[in-house]
C-alpha cells in the first residue's frame, strides 16, 4: 500500500456511506458547506491522502468490519480508515468524556463539568487506536493533521510511532483560561501530548493565548515569538480581543508553532444559492406566512452554551415590555439536538420547547405564534433563504468557538439588509464588530441588543451590513485553507534552533 503524504484525523467521515442495490457505496456528502469538503480539498494537493473516522460496529461485527476502505471523488483517490468502536466505548470515550467532561471545560462551564463518571483508560485506548490507524497510513515525514479534544492524546502517541512525522492539531472550540483548564485532572497529560506537535491552531488569538498561558503553568514552556494581531481582527476592546499572539513556544528544545485563524464560510456558494430562482420561490413562500410581520432568526444546535434559553427569555422581555411588537414579529429558532442520548441536552431541549410552549400560550393568537421552532436540521439550502428573509440574526452563545451561523448570514445578504445581532463571546465577534454586539450575561445588553436591531433605519443597516460582509468575504474557507497550507509549508523545513534554551 502506498503510504499517504497527508492523514487527516478527524472523528467525522468524510463521505456518505448508502446500500444500493445490495452494495455498499461511498458518496461525497451532498452539500459543499461545511468543513469537511474544504479538510478534504487537501487531497486535491497531494498524491495520495488518508482520513482516519470512527464508526460504531457492535462487538460481534468487529472481526468481520472492514476498516480501510479506498473512496474515489472530486479530489482523487484517498483512504479512509474507519475505527470500529463498541457503543460501549462511543458512550465512554465520546459522550461521557468528551462531552461531559471536557467540553463544559473548553466553554468555560466548570459548574456543569462531571468527572466521576469519566473512565480515562478508555479515553486513552481509542486515543492510542487513532493513533494507530494514522501511523498505519502515514509515510515516515507524512503530514499528520488532528481535529479537535476528543483525540487529545493522539500527538503524543503518534510521535513514539511516527518520530519524523510533522504533527498539526486545529481545535474547533474554545480554549479555556489555565484557571478553568487546570480544573481537569488529566490537565498534564494533555498538554504534554499537545506539546509533541509541530503547530497547535485555534479559531482567534484568545485561545491561543489561554493556550500557551496554560502551558506555561503546566509545563514551563517559554514563548519564543510574538506577533500583532492582525488589523482585521478587532485587536483591542472586544470580549475576546487580545492585541498579540504567541506564535512560536519552546519546550524540551522542540518548537512548537502556534496559530490562530478563523474558519470561515463558503461564501461564493451561499451567494450562488441566494441568486438561484429556488431560494426566491422560498423566500417569498416565507414572506408569504409572515403576513407582512418582521422575522428574527436564530440558528444553532441544542446546547446549554449556545444560549437558546438566555435569549427566549430576553424575546419574552420584548414582548412584555413593547405591546407594539405583538403580532408584528416572529421568531424563527432552531435548536437542533446532536446528543439526545444524553441528559445535558435532553434537559437543555427540554427547557427551551417549556419556554417556547409558555411565551406561544401567553402572547400567541390563532394567527400568529410569537416563536416558530424547529427542532429538527433544516436543509442548508432552506437555511439561506430563511437568512435571506430575515430583518434580524440573533446569535447570542455564552460561549462558542466560532459560530458560523453569523457568517453564513452576511454571506446570504448580497441585498444589503439585515442586522446581525451577535454574542460578544462567539469567537466570530473579533472578526465581525459591526455587528450589534451583545453581552449574553446581561439583560440589559441583550434587551438593547435586540431593540437596537429592530428599530434599526436602513442606512446604518446598509453601512454595516457592507463591513460585515467585507470580512465574511475576506476570511472565506478558501482565505483560511490558504492559510493553513502556508504553515504547512514552514513546518515541513526543518525547525529553526530556539533563540534561547527551552524551558527558560
Ligand atoms: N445548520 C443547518 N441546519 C440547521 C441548523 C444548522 O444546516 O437546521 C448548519 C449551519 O448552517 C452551520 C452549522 O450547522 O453551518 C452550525 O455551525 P456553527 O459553527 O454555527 O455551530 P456548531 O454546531 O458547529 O457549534
Amino acid at each position: 500500500m502506498k503510504k499517504s503524504e497527508l492523514v487527516i484525523v478527524y472523528h467525522r467521515q468524510p463521505m456518505e456511506e448508502a446500500v444500493v442495490d445490495g452494495k455498499t457505496v461511498y458518496r461525497p456528502h451532498s452539500s459543499p458547506n461545511g468543513i469537511v469538503p474544504t479538510l478534504k480539498s487537501f487531497f486535491g494537493e497531494i498524491d495520495r491522502g488518508a482520513w482516519i473516522a470512527w464508526t460504531q460496529v457492535k462487538a460481534k461485527e468487529q472481526s468481520t468490519f472492514e476498516q480501510v476502505v479506498t473512496v474515489s471523488d472530486s479530489v482523487g483517490e484517498y483512504n479512509v480508515s474507519r475505527l470500529p468502536l463498541t457503543p460501549q466505548q462511543v458512550k465512554s470515550f465520546y459522550s461521557v468524556t468528551s462531552k461531559e467532561a471536557l467540553w463544559p471545560i473548553l466553554h468555560s462551564f466548570p459548574e456543569t463539568y462531571d468527572y466521576e463518571p469519566v473512565d480515562w483508560p478508555t479515553y486513552r485506548e481509542v486515543n492510542w487506536r487513532f493513533a494507530e490507524a494514522a501511523a498505519s497510513q502515514a509515510a515516515d515525514d507524512a503530514l499528520i493533521w488532528i481535529h479537535d479534544y476528543n483525540l487529545w492524546l493522539v500527538p503524543a502517541y503518534l510521535r513514539k510511532l511516527k518520530p519524523n512525522a510533522r504533527i498539526a492539531f486545529f481545535h474547533h472550540t474554545p480554549f479555556p483560561s489555565a484557571d478553568v483548564f487546570n480544573v481537569l485532572p488529566w490537565r498534564g497529560e494533555i498538554m504534554e501530548s499537545l506539546l509533541h506537535c509541530d503547530l497547535v491552531g485555534f479559531h482567534i488569538p484568545r485561545y491561543a493565548v489561554n493556550f500557551v498561558a496554560a502551558a506555561r503553568s503546566l509545563c514551563g514552556v517559554s514563548i519564543t515569538e510574538e506577533t500583532q494581531t492582525e488589523a482585521g481582527m478587532s485587536p483591542t476592546g472586544m470580549a475576546l480581543s487580545e492585541p498579540s499572539v504567541p506564535t512560536r513556544i519552546g519546550h524540551q528544545g522542540r518548537t512548537i508553532n502556534i496559530d490562530a485563524f478563523p474558519v470561515g464560510t463558503n461564501a461564493d456558494y451561499i451567494e450562488e444559492v441566494v441568486s438561484k430562482p429556488e431560494t426566491d420561490r422560498l423566500v417569498a413562500e416565507i414572506q408569504q406566512a409572515l403576513h407582512g410581520r418582521r422575522l428574527i432568526v436564530s440558528v444553532g444546535r441544542t446546547d446549554y452554551t449556545k444560549g437558546t434559553r438566555e435569549m427566549l427569555e430576553t424575546y419574552e422581555r420584548l414582548l412584555a415590555r413593547r405591546p407594539d411588537l405583538r403580532d408584528k414579529v416572529s421568531l424563527m429558532v432552531t435548536s437542533v439536538s446532536a446528543n439526545p442520548h444524553m441528559a445535558v441536552y435532553r434537559k437543555a431541549q427540554r427547557e427551551i420547547e417549556a419556554l417556547v410552549g409558555r411565551i406561544n400560550g401567553r402572547y400567541g393568537n390563532l394567527g400568529w405564534q410569537p416563536i416558530i421552532l424547529f427542532t429538527t436540521a433544516i436543509p442548508f439550502e432552506k437555511l439561506i433563504a430563511y437568512y435571506r428573509a430575515a430583518d434580524v440574526c440573533w446569535i447570542a452563545p455564552l460561549r462558542d468557538g466560532l459560530n458560523l451561523v453569523a457568517k453564513e448570514f452576511c454571506a446570504a445578504r448580497p441585498d444589503g439588509q439585515g442586522v446581525l445581532v451577535l454574542s460578544e463571546f462567539a469567537g466570530a465577534a473579533v472578526e465581525l464588530p459591526n455587528a450589534v454586539l451583545t453581552n449574553p450575561y446581561s439583560h440589559r445588553s441583550m434587551d438593547a441588543a435586540i431593540d437596537q436591531a429592530l428599530d434599526m433605519g436602513e442606512e446604518e443597516q446598509r453601512a454595516r451590513m457592507k463591513r460585515l460582509r467585507a470580512s465574511v468575504k475576506h476570511y472565506d474557507i478558501g482565505h483560511w485553507a490558504h492559510h493553513v497550507m502556508q504553515r504547512f509549508d514552514e513546518i515541513k523545513r526543518p525547525a529553526a534552533p530556539l533563540p534561547f534554551a527551552a524551558n527558560a
